[in-house]
């Protein structure tokens, strides 16, 4: 048995010696198979190049829209296409909360802050037209007699960007690539033209209305206008747009997000009885200013796309091995909107246009630059308040401001406390300039006067705040309407009061709208990043305008504008 039970065990034995050897050796090789697999797999998904977008765009676009409120994208939702507006929002990524951070919050400040990441304090720009200390004269931003009109024989291209103290985003770009990529700057208005791609730019154009209907240019950027600019100059495109009637896109009774066209908050165009569509503009041109209306109708949008279209094609924008910036402002909105309000069917018809050839402008760049080789940004100047006399028709505090009327009543103060009516020598952009000669000639002390100024002008029912400059210079105000107002002020620049006039209170006609406060119906517009290096999605935290332009910075991988203050915003970028 014990034999047996030997010579069974040794065979058994045997048996499963080798069971276990062959069990070994295929567990080895299962797990050689095993890992080696995972290492190629694993590989595969790491290793593997992805077909990737480059990693700078090779052209970025910045869109400004003048005087878009943000809830224009909110307003007419319903009313847009897939292609325009709602494609930016739903690939892009949209600020929700951004904010205009100074005061005054008009077209050429905007601009400037836009791109250079900066706020009137640093950059310079305080307004559109402002008092001049030193040459003791009201000056406009973009004025320089130093340059020639390019294109036309008059003084509309007698411009440059000389009184823009800082750097733009769009100067960075061409010192960081060493002069080589081209930024060219295009709008009806010359201002949001020239002042989106300050001092370096390859070129500016902009509309010279009256008689004429050109783009035109300084002899800032170029002696003679490019080819392409004399032949769209000539092709009738500007007169194609003006001889249509201006009526709504749709039925005018789907027009349910405006209050009624016949009212008594609209302006009228010169000529018209009544401000209702349809708008006769191949008449109303006569009485308009010929080619200037172009201006104030949707169609100036289109027009504008038309030009922008063929500044990237010509100039190939996108093109080259370096990254090219395209800066273009939609002026059209700003001039509706002043002449028939927020709530106006005017207005409701403009977005829904501009939605149409914003759609146009992102499937020509598609085609033109390819769909991955370009970064985009919408933005607005300011925002604009709801027509004052509309709000006091729906029983909302609002009111006007007469700058006449408010110089008398600081005459009549400075003559009962100092003996003279000469010590205002302006007032203008809620900005007091004192007569600092004649306060001397009179032995006062300008701060003990300033102050009284302040607190006189306090007495008048439409100023809600009032602050010398040296209150701003000595105190820093973090949050609130004082810190807007310190934000807007330039030591070198501004004046020597400041003010600030109460909730919907403008300088204006009672009929129409303008913009120019730190409330958030001025301050609040869209911010959506789109493109190359951007993510899809949405955020509710607060941003400001400033905030743009280091970003962009950022996704370039350039310097920041030499005056920038905004912040990169983190969440945008990829
Ligand atoms: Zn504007
Ligand atoms: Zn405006």
């Amino acid at each position: 048995m014990r034999t047996f039970e030997t010579s069974y065990d040794e065979e058994t034995n045997t048996f499963l010696k080798w069971a276990v050897t062959i069990y070994r050796i295929n567990t080895y090789f299962m797990k050689r198979v095993l890992y080696i697999t995972s290492l190629s797999l694993l590989c595969f998904f790491s290793c593997t190049p992805k077909k990737q977008a480059p990693t700078k765009p090779k052209l970025v676009v910045g869109i400004v829209i003048d005087q878009m409120r943000y809830d224009y994208l909110t307003r007419f939702a319903s009313k847009y296409g897939a292609d325009g507006f709602q494609r930016l929002l739903n690939n892009g990524f949209s600020l929700e909360n951004a904010h205009y951070n100074y005061m005054p919050t008009y077209t050429a400040v905007g601009h400037t802050s836009i791109y250079t990441g900066a706020t009137p304090t640093n950059h310079g720009v305080i307004s559109n037209n402002w008092y001049d200390k030193k040459e003791k004269k009201s000056i406009y931003c973009v004025d320089d007699n130093s340059y020639q009109t390019i294109g036309s024989a008059g003084d509309a291209g007698k411009k440059s960007p000389k009184r823009l103290v800082t750097t733009t985003i769009t100067d960075q770009l061409r010192l960081a690539q060493n002069m080589r990529g081209k930024t060219i700057g295009i709008a009806l208005k010359d201002r949001s033209a020239i002042l989106p791609v300050g001092h370096t730019a390859n070129a500016a154009y902009w509309f010279h209305g009256g008689n004429e209907g050109v783009w035109v240019s300084s002899s800032f950027y170029m002696n003679s206008l490019p080819t392409w600019v004399q032949e769209f100059n000539k092709n009738g495109t500007a007169n194609d747009y003006l001889n249509q009637p201006w009526e709504t896109l749709y039925d005018i009774e789907t027009y349910t997000e405006s209050i009624a066209d016949d009212n008594n908050f609209e302006q009228v165009f010169e000529g018209e009885a009544k401000p209702v569509f349809p708008h006769d503009i191949k008449e109303l041109r006569k009485t308009n200013k010929n080619y200037s209306l172009l201006k104030a109708i949707p169609a100036g949008n289109s027009f504008t796309t038309d030009f922008a279209k063929a500044a990237i094609k010509h100039e190939q924008l996108g093109m080259s091995d370096a990254t090219d910036f395209l800066a273009i402002s939609y002026s059209s909105p700003d001039y509706v909107g002043h002449i028939f309000g927020v709530a106006s069917k005017e207005i409701e018809d403009t977005y829904i246009r501009l939605d149409n050839d914003l759609a146009d402008l992102f499937r020509f760049l598609d085609k033109q630059v390819g769909k991955d080789n370009y970064t985009l940004f919408l933005t607005a100047d300011h925002a604009a308040v709801e027509v004052p006399s509309y709000l006091q028709s729906v029983k909302i505090p609002a009111n006007y401001f007469s700058y006449t009327a408010f110089k008398a009543h600081l005459n009549k103060a400075t003559k009962r406390l100092f003996k003279s009516e000469l010590i205002i020598e302006n007032v203008s952009n809620f900005q007091i300039f004192l007569d600092k000669e004649k306060i001397a000639s009179l032995h006062l002390d300008s701060d003990q006067v300033a102050q009284k100024i302040a607190d006189v002008a306090m007495e008048y029912p439409a100023i809600y705040k009032a602050v010398t400059a040296r209150t701003l210079q000595t105190t820093t105000f973090t949050h609130g309407i004082l810190h807007t107002l310190q934000n807007g002020y330039n030591q070198k620049f501004s004046g020597d009061v400041l003010l600030v006039p109460s909730p919907a209170t403008v300088s204006y006609p009672k009929k129409g709208t303008t913009h120019g406060s730190g409330y958030s119906y001025d301050t609040h517009v869209p911010i959506i990043f789109y493109g190359n290096g951007i993510q899809q999605g949405s955020s509710k935290k607060k941003y400001e305008i400033t905030d743009i332009a280091p970003t962009l910075a950022n996704l370039l991988q350039i310097e920041f504008p030499n005056g920038n203050t905004g912040k990169i915003i983190e969440e945008v970028l990829e």
